[in-house]
């Protein structure tokens, strides 16, 4: 006979199975009083699954704020006791994982600088042996999906079955708009070669700023995300880091609110019956697209061979100008983007080129 317990999910795995899985509560843990009462501010809202909190704070710049400390456990305990929201915090060290464990953390994540360093995470995925809790992993600073899944086998190897991902966006030189390109392509990328992980947007770490942070929850959730995590305090501007981007709880709460939550399907048998034609002239114009590229990839190679018999260079800028020209001024006229266009034309080219490159090569 099962009993009470082994029927009802945990207020863990309650929060973990469900989507959206809406995570907040400040960049740091500063005092008791302040990761209290945005812990019960939260709390009231009735949109909140889990409580963040920084303890250990990894800075890029040494003399700001490094976080409380261990010292912070205990607050966030207390804060998880009077609320009943599950926690989560940041780990680096395989000493921050005992820590947080020993004061009831129910989720681990690892950060986005510590995923760039395979030391660190191979030395909290050791310390993970054994520990039967859900670990979220930040994608690395740097746009690399090769160290992101290298942390994921890291921890998997280490017996953790609760996986989740955090996309919190990429460093780039000289992005001005946001504090962390979010380069969605390459969250989706992850998404698609790890189909059974959740992913959760943080929205608060690529905007850096206020003001932004809604319309990059919505496209998140448009683009089938699993979660948010958004950093919230009683006094954002006040804030002992990340002061600019954290918004409060009842902000937090009318931000939730204003989202157009899709889903991911619907049970209507004239949607399917719609969506199915539709996408059959998409398939149909993909093929057509397909043997149009083949015939032109075929006449670049007629062209090399051509250039080969009178040794001329395969690159012919002026020509190239010409059509990339012509390709804005139409792309224009059909609603195509510049940028479609650009990143379009540069990708035909290139294989065009490899064409010819083989004929003269031959
Ligand atoms: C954070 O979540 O407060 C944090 C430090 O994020 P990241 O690792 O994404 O910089
Ligand atoms: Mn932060």
């Amino acid at each position: 006979m099962q009993t009470e317990e082994q029927t009802v999910a945990s207020p863990v795995q309650q929060a973990w199975n469900k989507k959206p899985l809406i995570i907040s509560g400040p960049c740091s843990a500063e005092t008791e009083e302040q990761l209290v009462a945005t812990a019960e501010r939260l709390k009231a809202t009735g949109k909140i699954d889990m409580l963040r909190a920084g303890i250990w704070k990894p800075r890029t710049k040494p003399g700001m704020f490094e976080g409380i400390g261990a010292k912070g456990l205990p607050w966030l305990q207390k804060a998880k006791q009077l609320t009943g929201l599950p926690t989560t915090v940041e780990v680096a060290t395989g000493k921050q994982v005992q820590d947080a464990l020993t004061f009831d953390v129910d989720v681990l994540w690892i950060g986005a600088r510590t995923t760039v360093n395979p030391f660190s995470v191979q030395e909290v995925a050791d310390a993970l042996r054994g520990v039967d809790v859900p670990v979220m992993i930040k994608n690395p600073i740097n746009p690399d999906l090769e160290l992101w899944t290298g942390a994921v086998e890291r921890v998997a190897r280490a017996g953790i079955k609760q996986i989740g991902l955090i996309h919190r966006g990429f460093s780039s030189y000289g992005n001005t708009e946001y504090r962390n390109a979010p380069m969605w392509h390459l969250a989706i990328d992850m998404k698609l070669k790890h189909p059974n992980l959740p992913i959760i947007n943080d929205p608060s770490h690529i905007c850096g700023r206020r003001d932004i942070l809604m319309e990059v929850m919505q496209r998140a959730i448009d683009l089938d995300y699993d979660g948010l995590m958004i950093e919230s305090h009683i006094d954002p501007d006040n804030a002992w880091s990340d002061a600019k981007q954290q918004v409060t709880p009842e902000k937090l709460a009318e931000m939730l609110d204003a989202i157009i939550w899709r889903k991911e399907d619907v049970a209507s048998e004239e949607y399917h019956a719609a969506l199915e034609k539709l996408r059959q002239q998409i398939n149909h114009l993909d093929d057509e697209l397909m043997q149009i590229l083949s015939q032109r990839m075929k006449i670049a190679e007629q062209i090399g061979t051509y250039k080969k018999e009178n040794n001329i260079t395969i690159l012919q800028t002026n020509r190239w100008n010409e059509i990339i020209e012509k390709a804005f001024a139409k792309g224009a006229k059909n609603g195509l983007s510049k940028e479609f266009i650009t990143k379009y034309f540069d990708a035909v080219h290139m294989e065009s080129i490899n064409h010819q490159k083989k004929v003269l090569d031959a």
